[in-house]
């Protein structure tokens, strides 16, 4: 037997699934609290969306998507990332008609041929929001202080908080120009993806990750210091509005993230505790300004984040696991395992979690099993309970045991259970 999961892709096994539960449960009614209605997507697109709202010159479209024929001759790709989707989506149902601010979330799976290293999979899990229609800046200020509550409400207090503004297509211009004349001399010294980079979109030479590239990167010119004067004013209003709102955040000039279609707004959360090792950055987000119209929809202004589930669930302190178990039936003699049948029905239609052996064995063996599923309670029924109507109930964790009528089992059960 040598088939296994795809490298770089994990099964999640129902021992772990109730912290996923927990972490998915949390975000979205922390999205509900802000007014982001849910939206699901497909997990395979249209290769050349992501092309085009990501970047040619991305990591993800240079070399970490899962791209495939269809058999005929589409090009298809599985989903790298949410947000070309969304935008997608926007413009292909027309949503700028409906309702002028557009506020979606959504969770689900993201594929990326990446080195698998702790914290970073080949398929691995987002949850983000997308607000379309609103230039910010005070929904800048909320989405950013909505993802840090939501964060901290995990449990998760050791962070860092960077936020940067790269501004529109007229300080991108001049900077570009700042930049370029500023690496020109390093040119040769810099790996051969980033001498294309400079050609191609030299902003991103700033996000390498070699050390002699990010040691050049260090002194480039700040893209601050060449914000034009809207740009500038709409980074000053962030920052006022989330000082005003007591979020945590730092400045970080060399913040420029990976994806190309980011103008203005950049953020990213970064987890200090232990746990989560080299690969810390639990989400990132900015504004997308320019993508709604460039992918053939209406210029509408936009903003998001994804956060990568996994990392957050390395960051969150553990919690016990709870128990799926309320009540384990114990059959007493073979002749009455229908008879159990019918108790774990009558209880379960009163809300109970009931797990029973059906398979029948030992009176000892199955209060072993109701023992090892962490059930509170015991039910156990036996030929003269059947006949008089009653069932044994056991508290397992006070070991008290005592006879109670069939009728009254459940409501017996549930106060016990508090
Ligand atoms: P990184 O710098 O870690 O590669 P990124 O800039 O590629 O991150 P984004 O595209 O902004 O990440 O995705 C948002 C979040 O999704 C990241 O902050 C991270 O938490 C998570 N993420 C991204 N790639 C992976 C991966 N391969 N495995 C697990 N989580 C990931
Ligand atoms: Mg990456």
């Amino acid at each position: 037997m040598s088939l296994r999961a795809v490298k770089g892709m994990k099964d999640i096994l129902p021992d772990e699934i109730s912290k996923w539960h927990r972490l998915e449960d949390a975000f979205r009614a922390r999205a509900a609290l802000y007014g982001f209605r849910e939206a699901r997507f497909p997990i395979v697109e249209p290769t050349a969306l992501f092309v085009r709202s990501i970047g040619e010159n991305t990591d993800i479209v240079e070399k970490e998507m899962y791209t495939f024929t269809d058999r005929g001759d589409k090009s298809l790709t599985l989903r790298p990332e949410g947000t070309a989707s969304s935008v997608r989506a926007y413009i292909q149902h027309n949503v700028q008609a409906l309702e002028p601010v557009t506020k979606w979330f959504y969770v689900g799976p993201m594929y990326r041929r990446e080195r698998p290293a702790k914290g970073r999979y080949r398929q691995f899990y987002q949850a983000g929001i997308e607000v379309f229609g609103d230039p910010g800046p005070y929904v800048d200020a909320e989405v950013i202080d909505m993802v840090v509550g939501f964060i901290s409400s995990l449990g998760i207090t050791q962070v860092e908080v960077l936020i940067n503004s790269i501004g529109g297509p007229e300080t991108r211009a001049n900077y570009r120009d700042a930049l370029l004349g500023y690496l020109e001399p390093y040119r040769s010294e810099l790996c051969s993806d980033c001498q294309r980079r400079m050609d191609a979109n030299p902003l991103r030479v700033l996000d390498c990750k070699v050390p002699r590239c990010s040691e050049i990167a260090a002194d480039a010119p700040s893209i601050l210091s060449h914000l034009v004067d809207a740009d500038r004013a709409h980074f000053d209003t962030l920052q006022k509005t989330l000082t005003l709102l007591g979020t945590p955040y730092r400045v970080e000039g060399s913040l420029v993230r990976g994806l190309d279609y980011y103008t203005r707004t950049l953020f990213e959360v970064l987890g200090k505790g232990e746990g989560l090792g080299a690969q810390n950055a639990l989400l990132g987000g900015g504004r997308y300004d320019q993508m709604v119209k460039s992918l053939g929809g209406p210029d509408t202004p936009a903003i998001g984040f994804a956060m990568g589930l996994e990392r957050l669930l390395m960051a969150m302190p553990s919690e016990p696991d709870p128990t799926h178990v309320d009540v384990f039936i114990v059959a007493a003699q073979a002749s009455v395992r229908s008879e159990a049948a019918l108790l774990g029905r009558e209880l379960r239609d009163a809300g109970l979690r009931v797990e029973s052996d059906l398979r029948g064995g030992s009176l000892k063996s199955q209060l072993r099993r109701a023992d090892k599923m962490s059930a509170r309670i015991a039910m156990i029924l036996g030929e003269s309970e059947v006949e008089n109507g009653v069932v044994q109930l056991k508290d397992l964790e006070q070991k008290t045991q005592d006879e109670v009528s069939r009728a009254e089992a459940a409501k017996r059960a549930k106060a016990i259970l508090g």
